[in-house]
């Protein structure tokens, strides 16, 4: 099995210093079931190229009691958890983020190439895209037929990809060393607590914002679900940090949203629709993803139509101070029976949100980066499938109207995009028909003639079907 690297910014020959191998040399490592060799196709100042040949001995995979695989398969030829491994023997330092000899080179991000000699992907390609181009590779991959002279026979299971993306060494060893396990469902090393700290530890910086988190999080820990929930809660746990940080960092800047909506009250008008929004759509479970501080919920909590009312968020701040202000310690036993808090991130499909009757998601899509929206859309509407789905967010046009606010500036610091009327359109309207529901827009707050209102809100409903 062969995967190549290559840099090619010059002079392209760096690349030997950030491996830890001299391009002069060739490089072999006795590996527990074959040999290991690193060797350069090229090293000119304008290109070079490190290949990582990894023969496997397939007598030694069966011998003995060791009996690791059949005796006559295809491991030796397709890049899998095999080659992982050789790559963490032979480029260890480089993977640790180190360069002792250049240090300076480290966090350069160079014009990088990888080439995967053969893979066995059942799914086919369009896996390699899912997995790496969130990750800013352009992904080209092709199936290589049963047989060269019989193209009549089809095409077969295996493929060949590149993958080019402009990114440090370290980066792109981390996303190998990770997603190359993931793309071979037949690992052939144990998986226990090791391989989670090992996930968490290539995955920095990465995994937690990668839109196929939770897939890449099964497919390297086969599916084992203690190992997955200790995964997944260590990067919930980082979320959760992140998105704390980046709030309170937002509270200390100087156009906070809620300053510019002060004179309007516009929370309050926003919050008063959502609520009899979902009185009229005779709701009587709700719950309020991205609830903030609670004042939906305290809305809700006063109209008794509404027997079960849930507050989810990220933030445990936001949380306590939820509890706080709707004085739950101090609730009579009947009102404190309709209502919970809990913390939870909605990037993460979660069996509590199930059996509502409906969800609001009140000024919360523009916090979230608009790469990782297709997986609260997965959350929400797929797997936690409420009747109802009420969703609020700033209309970028109304801005035009904040003396305040520098053009071309958001409303708050901690807003990854805001939408002008048509953007949310098309977003509501495709998520509603890929989900299977309906969608209706309305302005909410003042309405100017050419800037329209300074929120938008869509009001999803599930068509037919069961509510899940
Ligand atoms: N809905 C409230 C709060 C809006 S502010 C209101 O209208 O007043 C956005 C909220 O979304 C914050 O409380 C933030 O902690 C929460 N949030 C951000 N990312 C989240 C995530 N991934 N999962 C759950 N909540 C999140």
């Amino acid at each position: 099995m062969l995967i190549r690297i290559t840099n090619t910014a010059e002079p392209a020959t760096d690349l030997g210093f950030l491996l830890h191998k001299n391009p002069a040399n060739l490089h072999s490592v006795d590996l527990a079931f074959g040999k290991a060799h690193v060797f350069y196709s090229s090293a000119t100042p304008q290109r070079c190229t490190a290949c990582l040949l990894v023969e496997l001995d397939p007598v030694e995979l069966v011998r003995g009691g060791r009996r690791l695989e059949e005796y006559v398969n295809d491991r030796p030829y397709v890049s899998s958890s095999y080659l992982t491994v050789a790559m963490g023997r032979v480029f260890g330092t480089a993977l640790a983020g180190n360069c002792q000899k250049r240090p300076d080179l480290v966090h350069a991000r160079l014009p990088l190439e990888v080439e995967v000699e053969v893979i066995r992907l059942k799914e086919g390609g369009s896996i390699l895209k899912r997995l790496f181009e969130p990750l800013g590779y352009r992904v080209e991959a092709a199936r290589i037929p049963l047989d060269d002279e019989f193209p009549e026979w089809g095409e077969s299971e295996y493929l060949r990809f590149r993958l080019v993306a402009k990114t440090t060494v370290h980066d792109c060893l981390s996303h190998l060393y990770v997603l190359l396990p993931v793309l071979d469902d037949a690992k052939h090393y144990f998986i226990g607590e090791a391989e989670v700290d090992k996930l968490l530890r290539h995955g920095e910086g990465w995994l937690r914002g990668h839109p196929e988190r939770e897939f890449i999080v099964q497919r390297y820990l086969k599916r084992k679900p203690a190992l997955v929930d200790q995964a997944l809660a260590s990067l919930l746990a980082e979320e959760v940090a992140a998105v704390e940080a980046a709030e309170s960092a937002a509270e200390q800047s100087s156009h906070a949203e809620r300053d510019l909506e002060r004179p309007m009250t516009l929370s309050t008008i926003r919050l008063n629709l959502v609520a009899s929004r979902f009185r009229a759509l005779g709701a009587r479970s709700v719950v309020d993803l991205g609830c903030g501080e609670g004042k939906l919920l305290r809305r809700l909590l006063a109209d008794q139509q509404f027997e079960q009312i849930t507050g989810m968020d990220v933030s445990h701040r936001a949380l306590e101070t939820a509890a706080r202000t709707l004085d739950l310690n101090r609730m009579p036993e009947h009102q404190r029976k309709r209502i919970r808090l809990m913390q939870g991130s909605l990037l993460y499909r979660d069996k509590r949100l199930n059996g509502f009757d409906a969800a609001a998601l009140v000024e919360v899509i523009e916090h979230l980066d608009r790469s990782r929206l297709a997986v609260l859309e997965r959350v929400v509407f797929e797997f936690a499938r409420p009747r109802y789905v009420i969703v609020t967010t700033p209309n970028r046009e109304y801005n035009a109207l904040f003396p305040e606010l520098p053009p071309g500036a958001l409303r708050h610091d901690d807003h990854r995009f805001e939408w002008n009327r048509a953007e949310f359109k098309e977003w509501a309207e495709t998520t509603a028909s890929r989900f299977g529901y309906s969608a209706s827009l309305e302005p909410v707050g003042p309405v100017d003639d050419r800037y329209g209102a300074p929120c938008q809100m869509a009001v999803f409903s599930l068509k037919g079907g069961a509510a899940g």
